[in-house]
This record gives C-alpha cells, structure tokens and sequence, in this order.
C-alpha cells in the first residue's frame, strides 16, 4: 500500500503492524488501529527566522520514533494520544528553501486506537480538518547563519530577518539532544518547533528548562494556554504578596509608634517601609514588646538585618 493509500483509509500494513507491535502489550488486529502520516518539521526557515539543519532533521527522525503526540482537545477524553511509529527525512529535489538549500522534511507516521472516543478524531483528520503540527525538542546548538556564532553562547548581534551582504540572517537550529511531544492542532500553530513539555508538574521547571536547552521558545497553543494560567497564578499571588506586605507596614509602624511615640511617623514609614516582610514581622514583635513596657526598646533604627526567631537580645540596648 502506498503512503497515500494508507494516509486515506487509514488501515496498517502487516509492517506497519510489526512496527507499532513494539509499543503495545498484545498484537493488534488492523482494524483496531488508525494509521496517518504527518509532517514534524523541515528545513524551511520559519517565521521566527530559525531553521532546522538537514543533520539536525535526521537526528530527529531517530529521536521522535515512539514519541506520543497530543490533540489540542483538552475536553475530549484522555484516549486522545497517537503515537509516531514511524520517521524518515524525506528529500524533495526541486525544491528549494528560502536559504538555498533543498527541501528537506522529516515525515512520520502515527497509530492510533480506534473506538468510540477517536472516532470523530479520526473523521477530522481523514477530512483534512487537522493538519497542523507542532514539535518540542531541544537542540545543543543555534547558530547564526551569517558569522556561525553559536547564539547561545556568543550573541553576535546579527538580526534574523536582516539582510547582510545580500544574505538574510536566520538561525541554524543544530544537534537536538532531546525530542519532546508532538501536538497535533486545527490551528496552524507558529512554525518552528520549540522545546516545551509537559507543563502539568512544574510550569517553571519546564520554562527554565526550555530557555536553558532548547531553541529558543515556541509553545505549542496548549502549551501556551497553561503558561498564561500560570502567569495569571503568579500576577495574583505576587498581589496576595503586596497586600500582605502593605498591611505588616502598616502594623509595624502602628507598634512603632506605640513604643516609641517620639518617633515621627514619616521616618517609621521610611524606615521600615525598606524591610521586607520577615524583617517587618520582627520589628512588629520588637514594638509590641517595647509597648507593653516588657522589653527594653532599641532607641534607634538599627541598619535592617533579617533575623531568625529566637534573638531578640540581639536588639537589647
Ligand atoms: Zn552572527
């Protein structure tokens, strides 16, 4: 059967069977299976200017088998992954990139289970409706097309999508060290791949890890859904921070003035309102003491030093 066959019924070949047979628990009848081919990425330079190196793409195609992808349907049901069984790099002569050179891409083929929750799934992708996809991996290194600096690591101050001598500036993408998932999306998602994985666990973990290894940073649509959750969750903790800090100022310099009722209350603010909030809780408990009459009270400011609990002789005069 030839590729176009198979990509439009869909049905494996006893080779692709013996393929996908590798990653399931019991030999599968070609009926229970959906197969489809799908294209990872190229050596087409994207719209962010960066671009795979055609050595880059055949290591790929050995990192990506039996990577699973995802759709971009979170409301549909977990059964939802397909799973690359299957990776070339397919040379298209006569056909030439934008940097010259010709046109490479690295194809796969994916399985999936057929059955009530891929049902629909497997209708939209015969029909056409999905045919996006977007990778994730990391590369060692980025260099850049006009002087071969690694980017990374000496940023040689070369714009992509400036002209240099005629020569338009883009990003060589070398030597991926890791392939992540795939996702497969209705929208076409911002081409060229990025290294994001796996965002459910630590969001950060992940951020840092793709600004660390990857290239640079393209999200796939639901990769970028859950970062702007997570950005969301930290705009609003950071303000939970900032009201709390407020109210401990406002405390302290209350207590402040309780204790030492000499004290302007300008310079109390101006004061404690340097301190962080451990710092402030301290000088609050400071006050208090020195309020109640308990404690000996410092009889100046003294330069903000965080201190644990437990030394409050330390501000004995
Ligand atoms: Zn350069």
């Amino acid at each position: 059967m030839s590729e176009k066959e198979a990509a439009r019924t869909g049905v494996p070949t006893a080779e692709d069977l013996a393929l996908i047979g590798k990653y399931t628990r019991r030999e599968l009848l070609p009926e229970e299976v959906y197969t489809f081919p799908v294209v990872l990425c190229d050596n087409e330079i994207d719209r962010e200017g960066e671009r795979f190196s055609v050595p880059a793409l055949e290591k790929l195609a050995v990192l990506f088998v039996g990577k699973t992808g995802i759709f971009d349907h979170e409301a549909r049901g977990k059964n939802q992954t397909a799973r690359l069984y299957r990776c070339r790099v397919v040379r298209e002569e006569g056909r030439r990139t934008a940097a010259g050179e010709v046109y490479h891409a690295l194809r796969a083929d994916a399985y999936m289970l057929r059955g009530p929750g891929t049902q629909e799934l497997i209708r939209e992708i015969d029909g056409g409706i999905k045919k996006e996809v977007s990778v994730g991996c990391a590369v060692a290194a980025a260099r850049c097309s006009i002087c071969g600096a690694d980017r990374r690591k000496s940023p040689c101050g070369h714009q992509p999508g400036e002209r240099y001598d005629g020569k338009v500036c883009h990003i060589i993408l070398e030597d991926p060290t890791d392939a992540y998932e795939w996702s497969f999306v209705a929208v076409p998602a911002q081409p060229g791949a990025g290294v994001v994985k796996g965002l459910g666990a630590s969001p950060l973990s992940v951020l840092e890890k793709a600004l660390a290894g990857g290239k640079g940073l393209t999200l796939t649509p639901m990769e970028a859904a859950r970062l702007a959750g997570w950005a969301g969750e930290l705009r609003q903790a950071a303000e939970e921070g900032r009201l709390l800090r407020e109210k401990a100022l406002r405390e302290a310099v209350r207590m402040g003035r309780l204790s030492l009722p000499e004290l302007p209350r300008e310079l109390l603010e101006k004061t404690l309102g340097r301190l962080a909030l451990p710092e402030l809780e301290r000088w609050t408990q400071v006050f208090r003491r020195g309020a109640s009459g308990r404690l000996p009270i410092p009889q100046t400011a003294p330069a903000a030093e965080p201190e644990g609990p437990g030394e409050n002789d330390s501000f004995v005069v």
